[in-house]
């Protein structure tokens, strides 16, 4: 079964997801600007796409938890040539992989990127206008846990 794209209250013309049977729930609390995750109950770990089951242990003994909305930045990549003819114009942009409590991972745009990036810095995830939220850097000076 799937379901329409989210396309209500949201102001954009960049391509929406199109949320499916497993991760639905995830979308629709995305949508009322909640980080959720996956969480399972047996492997006391998070993951990230919603799948029926937890890709560790393979049970369906799992609930969505709430995630802080703040994560440490995995990899990324800045892109110079637009992939989608709906960011032309917005080029270089950078998709962060941002890591969350629990160790579920998730794709974002990291909204301006002025300076070189750190593996692991802290990045806050912040919801805009439209459906999908962006990541934001910390000044490095102010790094959560930062030794000044
Ligand atoms: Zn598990």
């Amino acid at each position: 079964m799937t379901r329409e794209p989210i396309e209500d209250e949201v102001l954009t013309d960049k391509p929406l997801p199109e949320p499916d049977h497993d991760d639905a729930d995830w979308w629709d609390a995305l949508h009322n600007k909640q980080l959720t995750v996956p969480w399972c109950r047996t492997c006391d770990r998070s993951w990230l796409r919603v799948t029926p089951t937890c890709p560790r242990c393979g049970l369906a003994d799992w609930e969505f938890r709430e995630a802080a909305n703040i994560g440490s930045l995995y990899s990324w990549v800045t892109i110079h040539r637009a992939l989608d003819p709906s960011f032309a114009g917005e080029e270089p942009y950078t998709i962060g992989l941002i890591e969350l409590q629990g160790g579920a991972r998730l794709y974002l745009l990291i909204a301006q990127v002025e300076r070189e990036l750190v593996a692991g810095e802290e990045v806050s995830i912040e919801f805009t206008t439209d459906l999908l939220p962006v990541g934001r850097l910390w000044p490095l000076e102010i790094q959560p846990g930062a030794v000044l």
